[in-house]
């Protein structure tokens, strides 16, 4: 079967066309620019990158544009779109209706609606993509898969925030964690390699990109991580501050001048390693930076280092234990120095880290030594495959 998968930003499409069978993508590529003018980038397996500057008013131009490169004849990866035989939807917060992903139909878009209010910059643009979708692609059975879902299995101890609970009995107010199909993907294919029941596994996934999250995977459930009720929670990140005391904001608003639109603009775009380090949210400028001595891009990354490992470690304690830690996502993958920097602050956990294999970039590899009591490992991240094979589990 072949699965369109979707994923819509306000402004942006990305896209991939994946054989179930073979599991290999087709063609792939992004719409940019939605909106303000139009850019589509078409890739098929094998051939050259394309880009098309073309009018996209709206997202149903990009879709019609995405769809017409698919079946383009010297370029398409399809004969006609009767091949596409499901389109698999990104949806970024399903509050606590989701649990799992769900076949999409008017009750559904209207549920994801109703959750709106919690991913304001997010959700609106998802349903309109799903909306040209099922428009331009009527018949096509189509699948709302939810980055908020895999946490749902969370305890109530976990997810509560210490403020009146009639926050949450009024509007719903706590915790629900993001990259949650990245952190699924990964734990699940890290029993498979070490060969355990997943069921009976305590994982932590560090998804380290530049939105960052790490959650605690018991025995195939998300048991913690550490966004919260939006993706401003946890981690340092590239641009976002992740924790941080309320207070330290209110008096900051007060000294600038500032209102709630203007601190969370701070906390969102102004903060992580980028604000930090006056540098870069990059992690490439600041490792360059650091070499070259400049001393606040040393403090940021020392700082988003040392608050991975603190979050390992409270997740070692909410699951009294931990059997495998994974890093995954853009600088889980590629950056040695930060694993190594994660790592180093582990060896009461019995970890030692092969410092040969933890070389690799953007590959599956164990970089924990063979004695390790726990497993460290690299497992790159694939949340369009795994968007994909919701969509055929539930399509069939
Ligand atoms: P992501 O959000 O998962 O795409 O991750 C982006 C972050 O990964 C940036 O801070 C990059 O600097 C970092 N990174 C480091 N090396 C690489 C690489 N070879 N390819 C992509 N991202 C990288």
């Amino acid at each position: 079967m072949n699965v369109l998968v979707i994923n819509c930003g306000s402004s942006s499409l990305k896209y991939q066309v994946i054989n179930s069978e073979s599991e290999q993508v087709l063609a792939k590529g992004l719409c940019e620019r939605i909106g303000i003018d139009g850019r589509l980038v078409y890739q098929p397996a094998g051939g050259e990158k394309e880009i098309t500057d073309a009018p996209m008013p709206t997202h149903k131009e990009a879709v019609q544009m995405v769809l017409d490169a698919l079946v383009n004849e010297r370029t398409g990866a399809l004969k006609s779109l009767d091949e596409i035989e499901a389109v698999g939807h990104r949806i970024v917060h399903g509050g606590e209706k989701f649990t799992a992903s769900t076949l999409i139909d008017d009750d559904v878009i209207a549920a994801v609606k109703e959750c709106n209010d919690l991913a304001p910059l997010h959700n609106p643009a998802n349903i309109i993509g799903i909306d040209a979708c099922r428009q331009l692609m009527p018949g096509v059975p189509m699948v709302g898969v939810f980055d908020t879902a895999f946490h749902q299995t969370m305890p109530k101890e976990a997810y509560m925030y210490g403020i009146p609970y009639e926050y949450y009995d009024k509007y719903k107010v706590r915790k629900y964690g993001f990259h949650g199909t990245s952190h699924s993907f990964v734990s699940k294919r890290a029993a498979e390699i070490v060969g355990r029941d997943y069921s009976q596994l305590k994982t932590i996934v560090c998804h380290l990109g530049n939105g960052a999250s790490i959650c605690a995977v018991e025995n195939g459930k998300s048991v913690d991580t550490s966004m919260g009720l939006s993706p401003l929670e946890g981690l340092i990140m590239g641009t976002r501050s992740g924790d941080i005391d309320p207070s330290a904001m209110e008096f900051i608003a007060s000294k600038e001048g500032l209102d709630m639109a203007g601190i969370m603009n701070i906390l969102n775009k102004k903060s992580g390693v980028e604000g930090v380090s006056g540098v870069s949210s990059d992690f490439r400028d600041l490792e360059a930076a650091a070499k070259e001595g400049n001393e606040r891009a040393i403090l940021a990354i020392d700082m988003f280092a040392y608050r991975v490992a603190k979050y390992v470690g409270s997740y070692v304690a909410a699951m009294n234990g931990v059997d495998v830690i994974c890093f995954t996502a853009g600088i889980g993958e590629n950056t040695g120095f930060i694993r190594e920097k994660v790592c180093s602050r582990l060896g009461y956990l019995g970890i030692t880290l092969d410092e040969e294999a933890n070389t690799a970039r953007g590959e599956e590899k164990l970089i924990s030594t063979p004695d390790s009591k726990v497993k460290v490992y690299i497992i790159p991240t694939n949340e369009e495959l795994a968007i994909a094979r919701e969509t055929v589990s539930l399509v069939k």
